[in-house]
C-alpha cells in the first residue's frame, strides 16, 4: 500500500511536495499507463479519512481537459464507495451535444492504515476499449505498491533501457571510421574500436591490454600512468606508427572519463588519419606557392616569409634580414627577339645562378614576369646585402648559351636592409621597389640601397595624410580666385575658386600636391565642402559693377564629391547658409569624374541642375570620350583645357582640332571657357574662334581673397573720382601688342597693372606664380 500522505497528491499543495514525493506519484501514473497503455493516469485522494463516500477527494492528473474532471472525480468516488475495482466504457455526453472524457475509465481502490489514506488509481482512455485482466491485475497491483517498490521497479526498468543504449553506441562506436580507444589511468588499452586497430595494423584482441604509448612514435613514448593533474581534455595533430612500424599523420582529440564521483578513470582518445588530407594540401599548398617555370617561391610564399623574418625581428632585434629586388635589364628584347621559348630558359638559368649567389637558409623567389626577390635572413650588421647584390650582378653579367646565341643579361637590383621601425611587409616591399627603380634609372647592372632620403620621401606622403587631417581640423587651408573674363566684354564676370594650403612646415602648398593624396583617403569630402562654403560666403560680397552683374564664382567639384549621397543638398545648404543665389555659384566637374561613376554621377548631375546653379566641364579636350557624352550631360559650359588652349599657337595640327572642339560645343549650345591663357596671340585665336571666356596668366593669375574682397568694398570703390566698372577691366585697346606674346604670361599681368586702374587694384602687391610646370614638386625639407 502506498504511503503517500495525502495532501501530497491534491493539485493545491503540489509546490509543498517535496520533489522526492512528487516523483514517487509520477512514477506510479507512468507505471499505470504503462502497464495498461492507457494515455492518462490518475490518483483520487479521499483527504477525511471518516469520510467514507470519499466525497471530499481531490484528483490529480496532469493534462486531463477541466470538463472531465468532474467526470473522473464522479468515477473515482464511485470506486472508493464500492471499495472495489470499477470499469466503465461509454460516452459521457455534454449538454452542448458532443462527447467528452472518458470513453473508458477503469479504477482501483487503494487504502492504508498509517498514515490513513483512502483514495483511488485509475487510467482513462478517450476512445472507448476493454481492458483486459492483465491490465487489471497490473493496475491492482500498482495500488498496493510501497514507494520503495515503485523507486525498485523504474530503476530495473532504467537499466534495461540504459543496456539498451550502451548496446546502440557500442555498435555506433565500432562502425565509426575513427578510431576510438579507452585507456585506464595506466595507459593500458581497456577497448579499441575496429577502425583504431586497422588503422594502426592491429587486431582488436591485440590492442586490448596493450599499453597505448606503443601507437605513437618511440621519441614520444611516456610510460608513466596518467596523473590525475594531466587528465584534461587535448587536441593536437601528431604521428602514429603502425605494427609494422610505418607511420602515419593522425589528429587525436582526447578527453577524460571519470567515475560517478567525477575522479578521473581513463581517458577516451578519438583518432583520425590525416594522412592523405594533409599530403594533397601541401601539394595544393605547394602549387599555389611555387612558379611552375622555375620552381621557385611566388610572391606569395616570399610574403609569408618576408612576415615571418619581420617577427622574428620584432622578437629579437638582433635578427636582421635584407631584401633583393631584382628586375632583368632589356629581358623584353631576349623574349621578344628570340622567342619566349627561350625567354623562358633565360628565366630558368637566371633563378639558378641566383640560388648559388645565396645561403640555403635564404628565399629566392620569382614574382612573374622578370622579376625576382631575395630574402636575406640573419643578416647580421655587416654589408651581406650589399655582397649578395655584388655577387647576384655579376653572376647574371655572364654570359648565357642559349639556342644557339650568347645572351648577356643584367638586372637592375634594389636593396632594403631592415630596420627596426620596418614593421610591415608591403612597406618593406615598395622600399625595395623604390630602390630598385632608382637603380634602374641610373642604368643597367646596377643596385640601389634604400636610405634615409628614400625613407623620408616614402613617409613624406603618409605625412601628408595626417598633416591634411590636422591642416583641415586647424584652419590651414584658404582660396585664391582667378578672375574669368568675358571675351565679347573683357569684364571680370567670375572667379574660379584655388585651394591653397598654408603648411606650417612646407609653406604653401597648391592643390597638386596634395589633392590626389585627399581624394586617396576619402579626405577630400571634408575639404571640398570647406571649398564650397567658403567659397560661397566670400563671393556674397563680391557686388555688381556698373553694368556689369555681381561675379559668379567657379567651384571644382573631385570624383568622389561627385559619387557622393546628398551632394545637390550640401550644395543648397551652402548657397543658403551663404545667402547667395544659385546663378553666382558654378560648378566644375572634370570628364574623369563623370565616367568613373557614370551612372550615380548622372542622377547627381540632373539633382544639381535643379538647382539652375551650371555646371562646366573642366580640362575638356583631355579625354576622347568627351565629345560623346556632351549632348547627355546635363552641363551648361565646357573649360579648353590648358593644352589645347596652348595647342593654338605651338601645334598647327591640333590647333585645327581645337576649334573643331569649340565649333562641336558651341553648336551644342555650350558656353565655351579657355583656361591656361597666357599669350595674346592665344587669347586674338580664342576670340576669333568664338570662345566665350578666358583665364589664365595673361589676364590675371589667381588672386588672395582680400584682394578680391578688397576691390568689391564699398570703401575701395567709393575712393576714385572714377570708378572703373568691372567691365572695362582688358579693353581691347588694353590688350597686349602681338610683340608681347612671347613674353612671361604673368608679365602681361604685370604689365597691365600699372595702367589699367582696375587691374591695379585687383593686383595690389600680388606676385603672379611663375607660369612653370603645374606641379610644385613636393619636397620634404631636412
Ligand atoms: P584646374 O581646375 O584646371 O585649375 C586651373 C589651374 O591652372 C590652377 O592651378 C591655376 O592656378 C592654373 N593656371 C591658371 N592660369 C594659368 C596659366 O595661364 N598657366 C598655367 N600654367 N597655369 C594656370 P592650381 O590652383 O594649382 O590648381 C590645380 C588643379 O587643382 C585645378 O586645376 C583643379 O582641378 C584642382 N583644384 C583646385 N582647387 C580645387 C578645389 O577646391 N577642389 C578640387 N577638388 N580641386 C581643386
Ligand atoms: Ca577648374
Ligand atoms: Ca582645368
Amino acid at each position: 500500500m502506498t504511503a503517500l500522505p495525502a495532501r501530497s497528491l491534491s493539485p493545491e499543495s503540489d509546490r509543498r511536495r517535496s520533489p522526492q514525493e512528487g516523483e514517487r506519484t509520477d512514477i506510479l501514473l507512468r507505471l499505470a499507463r504503462f502497464a495498461t497503455s492507457a494515455p492518462y493516469a490518475g490518483v483520487y485522494l479521499v483527504q477525511d479519512a471518516d469520510d467514507e463516500q470519499g466525497r471530499s477527494g481531490s484528483l490529480l492528473c496532469r493534462g486531463l481537459p477541466v470538463d472531465a474532471e468532474v467526470v473522473v472525480a464522479q468515477l473515482a468516488r464511485q470506486v472508493v464507495l464500492r471499495g472495489e475495482p470499477f470499469e466503465l466504457i461509454r460516452t459521457v455526453d455534454r449538454p452542448d451535444g458532443e462527447a467528452t472524457f472518458p470513453r473508458s475509465f477503469l479504477g482501483v481502490p487503494f487504502s492504508s492504515q498509517a498514515p490513513a489514506i483512502h483514495g483511488c488509481l485509475y487510467v482513462m482512455d478517450v476512445v472507448e476499449r476493454r481492458w483486459t485482466p492483465e491490465q487489471r491485475l497490473a493496475l491492482q497491483d500498482l495500488a498496493t505498491l510501497t514507494p520503495q517498490d515503485l523507486l525498485a521497479e523504474v530503476g530495473e526498468q532504467e537499466r534495461r533501457a540504459l543496456e539498451t543504449v550502451v548496446r546502440v553506441l557500442a555498435k555506433a562506436v565500432d562502425n565509426l571510421p575513427l578510431g576510438v580507444t579507452v585507456t585506464d589511468l595506466s595507459g593500458r588499452i581497456v577497448y579499441t574500436n575496429p577502425a583504431e586497430a586497422r588503422m594502426h595494423g592491429y587486431s582488436v584482441e591485440e590492442m586490448i591490454g596493450m599499453p597505448a604509448s606503443v601507437l605513437g612514435p618511440p621519441e614520444h613514448r611516456q610510460t608513466d600512468p596518467l596523473k590525475p593533474e594531466e587528465a584534461l581534455s587535448w587536441t593536437r595533430e601528431t604521428v602514429n606508427v603502425r605494427k609494422d612500424g610505418s607511420r602515419f599523420e593522425v589528429r587525436l582529440w582526447s578527453d577524460v572519463v571519470t567515475d560517478a564521483s567525477g575522479e578521473p578513470v581513463g581517458l577516451v582518445t578519438c583518432c583520425e588519419d590525416v594522412t592523405d588530407r594533409r599530403r594533397t594540401e601541401r601539394r595544393l599548398l605547394d602549387v599555389a606557392m611555387r612558379d611552375p617555370l622555375t620552381g621557385l617561391p611566388n610572391r606569395t610564399l616570399f610574403y609569408e616569409r618576408l612576415s615571418n623574418a619581420i617577427e622574428k625581428q620584432r622578437k629579437n632585434p638582433l635578427l636582421r634580414f635584407a631584401v633583393l629586388f631584382l628586375d632583368l635589364d632589356r629581358f623584353k628584347i631576349v623574349n621578344d627577339s628570340l622567342g619566349h621559348h627561350v625567354g623562358d630558359q633565360l628565366l630558368r638559368v637566371v633563378a639558378s645562378r641566383l640560388l648559388d649567389c645565396v645561403r640555403p637558409g635564404d628565399t629566392v623567389a620569382r614574382f612573374g614576369g622578370d622579376e625576382f626577390a631575395i630574402l636575406l635572413e640573419n643578416t647580421g650588421a655587416g654589408d651581406t646585402a650589399i655582397d649578395v647584390a655584388n655577387r647576384t650582378l655579376s653572376a647574371l653579367s655572364q654570359p648565357v648559351q642559349l639556342g644557339g646565341y650568347e645572351i648577356v643579361t643584367s638586372a637592375s637590383v634594389g636593396v632594403v636592409q631592415s630596420a627596426t621601425h620596418m614593421t610591415e611587409a608591403d612597406y618593406i616591399w615598395q622600399a625595395a621597389d623604390m630602390a630598385m627603380y632608382r637603380a634602374k634609372s641610373a642604368g643597367p647592372g646596377r643596385y640601389e640601397v634604400f636610405d634615409r632620403e628614400m625613407h623620408r620621401e616614402a613617409v613624406s606622403r603618409l605625412r601628408l595624410e595626417s598633416d591634411l587631417r590636422r591642416g583641415l581640423e586647424t584652419g590651414q587651408f584658404r582660396i585664391d580666385y582667378q578672375p574669368i573674363i568675358e571675351l565679347g566684354s573683357n569684364a571680370v564676370v567670375g572667379f574660379e575658386a584655388l585651394v591653397r594650403w598654408d603648411h606650417p612646415e612646407l609653406g604653401e602648398l597648391h592643390p597638386n600636391d596634395f589633392i590626389a593624396v585627399a581624394e586617396e583617403t576619402g579626405l577630400i569630402l571634408k575639404l571640398g565642402q570647406w571649398v564650397l562654403s567658403q567659397a560661397c560666403r566670400e563671393a556674397r560680397s563680391w557686388e555688381a559693377q556698373g553694368d556689369s552683374p555681381a561675379p559668379w564664382v567657379a567651384v571644382n567639384l573631385s570624383v568622389k564629391q561627385l559619387g557622393q549621397r546628398g551632394l545637390a543638398d550640401r550644395v543648397r545648404e551652402a548657397l543658403r547658409a551663404a545667402d547667395l543665389p544659385p546663378r553666382r555659384l558654378r560648378l566644375e566637374i572634370t570628364e574623369a569624374s563623370v565616367m568613373v561613376g557614370a551612372e550615380a554621377a548622372t542622377e547627381t548631375l540632373q539633382e544639381l541642375r535643379a538647382l539652375e546653379t551650371p555646371l562646366v566641364l573642366d580640362d575638356f579636350g583631355t579625354g576622347l570620350s568627351s565629345l560623346r557624352y556632351l549632348d547627355r550631360l546635363p552641363i551648361a559650359g565646357v573649360k579648353i583645357d590648358r593644352s589645347l588652349v596652348e595647342a593654338l599657337r605651338t601645334d598647327g595640327r591640333r590647333a585645327k582640332l581645337v576649334e573643331g572642339v569649340i565649333r562641336l560645343a558651341r553648336d551644342a549650345g555650350l558656353r565655351v571657357i579657355a583656361e591656361g591663357v597666357s599669350y595674346a596671340e592665344e587669347l586674338d585665336e580664342l576670340r576669333r574662334l568664338g570662345c566665350d571666356e578666358a583665364q589664365g596668366y595673361l589676364i590675371s593669375p589667381p588672386l588672395a581673397a582680400q584682394a578680391v574682397q578688397d576691390f568689391f568694398a564699398p570703401s575701395t570703390r567709393r575712393q576714385p573720382a572714377n570708378p572703373a566698372p568691372l567691365s572695362s577691366v582688358l579693353k581691347n585697346e588694353d590688350r597686349a601688342e602681338p610683340d608681347d606674346s612671347a613674353r612671361s604670361t604673368a608679365g602681361l599681368a604685370g604689365e597691365l597693372a600699372p595702367q589699367h586702374p582696375v587691374s591695379q587694384r585687383l593686383l595690389p602687391g600680388h606676385v603672379p606664380r611663375a607660369p612653370t610646370e603645374d606641379t610644385i614638386p613636393f619636397s620634404v625639407p631636412e
